[in-house]
C-alpha cells in the first residue's frame, strides 16, 4: 500500500457523497450493496483464498517478513496503543500502519468461541462432574442440523457466498455490510456491521440486525472473518484523528460540511450543539484537551478483553432458569457452563466474567426462598447445575496463573454468595434435613452432636477453602513441569514422601484437593501438567494402598479379634463433589486417545495414527513417569477401581447418597467400554486381591463398616469382568460381597453381627 500518496485520499472523501455510482470502487461504497457487487466480491474472495492458501507460506520462504512487520505484530499484540504513542514523540506513519494492520485477531477460534457453543475443531469439552456434555446420541443429530445454524457456521456461508462488502479498516475500527441473501418469505437484507479491536481481541460489535444473543451474529462473523482471511483486501487507513491533523483549515471546514451534508438529517442536531459548546468558553467540552476518537485504538488502563454482551448473558440465564428445567433450557444452561470451561481452555478472562454473571441469575432465582419456606428440595438436574457451578468456581480460584487480585476479588464475592440464607447446600439436604444417621467414627459421637450447629457448607465453599491454595511448592512445580523429575538415588526409608521407590514423584495432599488441581490445570489449557501431576497422584494412591495392606496384615489378628473397625475414610471419592476419581480417569483416558491433538510430542506414535479410530483407547507405550510397560490406560483402569473398591462412609442426605450411586454407575459404564486384555486383567486381579485383603480400606474387606457404601454394584462388575479370566477369584469376590462370612472363615461365623 503506497504510504503518502493515499493520504490526502480525496478517494475517501468522494465515497461519502450522495449519489455514488460508476467511479467509486466497490470496497468504497457508503452503503448498499446490489447483487452486482455481491459477484463481484465472490470472484475476487476465490482468487484471494487460492493466494492465501497457497501463496502466503510460499511467500514467506521467498522473503523473510520484514523487521518492522515482526516488530509491529509483537506491539500490536501487547502494547494499548496509548502507552506507544506516549512512549514515542513520533511514530512514523508506516509503523502505525503496520501496528494498526496487525491489531486485528488473527486466528478464527476465538471469533467461532465466540459465535457458536462448542467450537467444531475442539473437544466437546466435557466437565470432570460429566455435567458439561450431557445428552446422548439421540441428541447427536439434532445437534448436527443446529449446528448449521450456529452464528459461526452462517456466517461463513455468507462469506462464501460473498455477501461482505465495502470492508474499511480505520485505525482500531472495522467496518462493512453483509448482506442476507432473500429468503422464501423474506426480502434482501443488509446489515451495517462494525468492529472495534484492540491487541488482537475484538473489544464491541454492533449490527443492525438487532441481534439479541449471547454471540456474536452471523454478519459479525462473516466481517471480522473477511479482515482475518483477506486482510490485503481490506483498505487500511490510520485513526481518523491522524488524518484530520494532517488537514489544514480550509480542509477541515470542507470536510466538516461534507459531512454534515451527507448525514444532514441525523447530525445536524449534534453538530450544532457541538458547534456551541465548542465556541462557549466555560463549556466542558473545553475543559479537556483532544476529543474522542472512536478509531483510536485503546487507552492504557483499558481492560483487553472479547467483547461479551453481559446484559444477554444475563437475559438468557434468568429466562433458561425460569423456565425451570423445560423447552431444554437444562441443556442450554449446561452449554453455557460448557461455553465458561471453553474459555477458560483459551486462558479468556471472560470465563470468569460469564461465570459470575450466571452465578449472579443463579443466585437471584426466585425459587430457592420458595422452596427453602416450604421445605421442598430441589429437582436432581436443578440440583447438578449448582454442582458444576461450584465445579467451575473451584476450577477458576485455582487458576495456577491468576494475580492475587483477581482472587481475592472472586474470594470476596464467593464469600457474599456463601454467606445468603437461601444458597444451596454442598450435601444438597436443603430443606428437609435427615437425622444425622452416621456417627462415623466409634469416638465420633460427641464431635458429630454439635453438628446442626456448624456453619452449613455451601456449593461455594470448596471454591473458597481453594482460595488458600497455591502453587508454589517447589517439588509440586517440578513435577508439573518436567517429565523428567525423578529420583533413582531414593533409598526405602519411610520419611522421604516425595519420591517412591521407583524413583518416580509422589503428591501427599487431600486427594480431592489434589485432583481438583489436576482439573483446574485441564481447564485452564495445561494438559500435560495436568497429566503429570495426574500420574504422581495415582502412583501415590497405590504407594498408600500398599502401606495399607502392610499395616493390616501387621495388626490383622488383633482387628479381626476385636471384630470393630474404624472408617478410614469419612470422604469417599466416588461421588465427591470435586469428583476426584472421575478427574484422574478422565485426565488418563484423554491422555490414552491416540487422536488427542491437545497432545504434541507422542511423535513415536503416529505411525499408529492412521488405523485408530477415533474412540479406541490405546496402550501407548510407556511415557516418562510411567513404569516400563505401563500405559495410561492402565493407570486409569487401576485408579478406577481403587476408588470404586475404597471402603467409605455413606454420605448424608439423600441427594449425596443417590449421587454416589449415579457415579459409581457412571464410572462403570464408562470403564465396560475398554476392551479388557491381558495388561488390565493383570490390574483386575491385583486390585480384586487387594480388596479382599485390604482390610478397613477395602469395601470387600474382612469386616466392613454397618453404614459404609454398599459394593453389590462395584462387586458385580469385578465378578463379571474377572470370570471368564480368573474364575475362582471372580467366585472369591463375589462371595465376600455376598458376606458369606461362613464358607470364609468358621470360626468367626459368630462374630459377623459385630457392630451390634
Ligand atoms: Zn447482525
Amino acid at each position: 500500500m503506497a504510504e503518502r500518496g493515499q493520504l490526502p485520499h480525496p478517494a475517501k472523501r468522494l465515497c461519502c457523497r450522495p449519489g455514488y455510482g460508476s467511479g467509486c470502487r466497490p470496497g468504497q461504497r457508503a452503503g448498499g450493496a446490489g447483487p452486482g457487487g455481491g459477484a463481484l466480491c465472490a470472484g475476487s474472495s476465490s482468487a484471494a483464498a487460492a493466494a492465501a492458501l497457497g501463496l502466503l507460506p510460499l511467500g514467506k520462504t521467498q522473503s523473510p517478513e520484514s523487521l518492522l512487520d515482526i516488530a509491529a505484530r509483537k506491539v500490536a499484540e501487547k502494547w494499548p496503543f496509548q502507552r506507544v504513542e506516549e512512549r514515542f514523540e513520533r511514530i512514523p506513519e508506516p509503523v502505525q500502519r503496520r501496528i494498526v494492520y496487525w491489531s486485528f485477531p488473527r486466528s478464527e477460534r476465538e471469533i467461532c468461541m465466540y459465535s457458536s457453543f462448542n467450537t467444531g475443531a475442539e473437544d466437546p469439552a466435557a466437565g470432570p462432574g460429566g455435567a458439561a456434555a450431557p445428552g446422548g446420541t439421540a441428541d447427536a443429530t439434532a445437534a448436527a442440523a443446529d449446528e448449521n445454524r450456529l452464528p459461526f457456521r452462517r456466517g461463513i456461508a455468507l462469506l462464501d457466498g460473498g455477501c461482505v462488502d465495502n470492508v474499511l479498516q480505520v485505525g482500531f475500527h472495522l467496518s462493512g455490510t453483509v448482506t442476507e441473501p432473500a429468503m422464501q418469505s423474506e426480502p434482501e437484507t443488509v446489515c451495517n456491521v462494525a468492529i472495534s479491536f484492540d491487541r488482537c481481541k475484538i473489544t464491541s460489535v454492533t449490527c443492525s440486525c438487532g441481534n439479541k444473543d449471547i454471540f456474536y451474529c452471523a454478519h459479525v462473523v462473516a466481517l471480522s472473518l473477511y479482515r482475518i482471511r483477506k486482510p490485503d483486501q481490506v483498505k487500511l487507513h490510520l485513526p481518523i484523528s491522524e488524518t484530520l491533523f494532517q488537514m489544514n483549515r480550509d480542509q477541515l471546514q470542507k470536510f466538516v460540511q461534507y459531512l454534515i451534508t451527507v448525514h444532514h438529517t441525523e447530525v445536524l442536531p449534534t453538530a450544532q450543539k457541538l458547534a456551541d459548546e465548542i465556541l462557549s468558553q466555560n463549556s466542558e467540552i473545553n475543559q479537556v484537551h483532544g476529543a474522542p476518537d472512536p478509531t483510536a485504538g485503546a487507552s492504557i488502563d483499558d481492560e483487553n478483553c472479547w467483547h461479551l454482551d453481559e446484559e444477554q448473558v444475563q437475559e438468557q440465564v434468568k429466562l433458561f432458569l425460569s423456565q425451570g428445567g423445560y423447552h431444554g433450557s437444562g441443556k442450554q444452561l449446561n452449554l453455557l457452563f460448557a461455553k465458561v470451561r471453553e474459555m477458560l481452555k483459551m486462558r479468556d478472562s471472560n470465563g470468569a466474567r460469564m461465570l459470575t454473571l450466571i452465578t449472579e441469575q443463579f443466585m437471584a432465582d426466585p425459587r430457592l426462598s420458595l422452596w427453602r419456606q416450604q421445605g421442598t428440595t430441589m429437582t436432581d438436574k436443578y440440583r447438578q447445575l449448582w454442582d458444576e457451578l461450584g465445579a467451575l468456581w473451584m476450577c477458576i480460584v485455582l487458576n495456577p496463573h491468576c494475580k492475587l487480585e483477581q482472587k481475592s476479588s472472586w474470594l470476596k464475592q464467593l464469600k457474599k454468595w456463601n454467606s445468603v440464607d437461601v444458597c444451596p447446600w454442598e450435601d444438597g439436604s436443603h430443606g428437609n434435613e435427615l437425622p444425622n444417621l452416621t456417627n462415623a467414627s466409634p469416638q465420633g459421637a460427641n464431635a458429630n452432636q454439635d453438628s446442626s450447629n456448624r456453619p452449613h457448607r455451601t456449593v461455594f465453599t470448596r471454591a473458597i477453602e481453594a482460595c488458600d491454595l497455591h502453587w508454589q511448592d517447589l517439588h509440586l512445580q517440578h513435577i508439573i513441569s518436567s517429565d523428567l523429575y525423578t529420583n533413582y538415588c531414593y533409598h526405602d526409608d519411610t520419611e522421604n514422601l516425595l519420591f517412591d521407590s521407583q524413583g518416580w514423584p509422589l503428591w501427599h495432599e487431600h486427594v480431592p484437593t489434589a485432583c481438583a488441581r489436576v482439573d483446574a490445570l485441564r481447564s485452564h489449557g495445561y494438559p500435560r501438567e495436568a497429566l503429570r501431576l495426574a500420574i504422581a497422584i495415582v502412583n501415590t494412591l497405590r504407594r498408600q494402598q500398599q502401606k495399607q495392606l502392610e499395616m493390616f496384615r501387621a495388626q490383622k489378628k488383633e482387628l479381626l479379634h476385636r471384630g470393630v473397625t474404624s472408617v478410614t475414610n469419612l470422604e469417599g471419592w466416588v461421588g465427591h463433589p470435586l469428583d476426584p476419581i472421575g478427574t484422574l480417569f478422565s485426565s488418563l483416558m484423554e491422555a490414552s486417545r491416540v487422536d488427542d491433538e491437545g497432545f504434541h510430542g507422542f511423535s513415536d506414535f503416529t505411525e499408529n495414527m492412521g488405523q485408530c479410530k477415533s474412540l479406541e483407547y490405546q496402550h501407548l507405550p510407556a511415557h516418562k513417569f510411567l513404569e516400563e510397560g505401563e500405559s495410561y490406560l492402565m493407570l486409569a483402569v487401576e485408579v478406577a477401581l481403587i476408588g470404586l473398591g475404597q471402603q467409605r462412609i455413606m454420605p448424608d442426605g439423600l441427594y449425596a447418597q443417590e449421587k454416589v450411586c449415579r457415579n459409581e454407575e457412571q464410572l462403570i459404564s464408562k470403564l465396560q467400554e475398554i476392551e479388557l486384555d491381558d495388561t488390565l486383567v493383570k490390574i483386575f486381579r491385583k486390585q480384586a486381591v487387594f480388596l479382599l485383603e485390604g482390610g478397613p480400606y477395602s469395601g470387600l474387606g474382612e469386616v466392613i463398616h454397618r453404614e459404609s457404601v454398599p459394593m453389590h454394584t462395584f462387586a458385580k462388575y469385578l465378578f463379571t469382568s474377572l470370570l471368564p479370566h480368573d474364575a475362582e477369584l471372580a467366585y472369591k469376590t463375589a462371595l465376600r460381597a455376598m458376606r458369606y462370612v461362613l464358607t470364609d472363615c468358621p470360626e468367626r461365623a459368630s462374630s459377623s453381627g459385630w457392630e451390634r
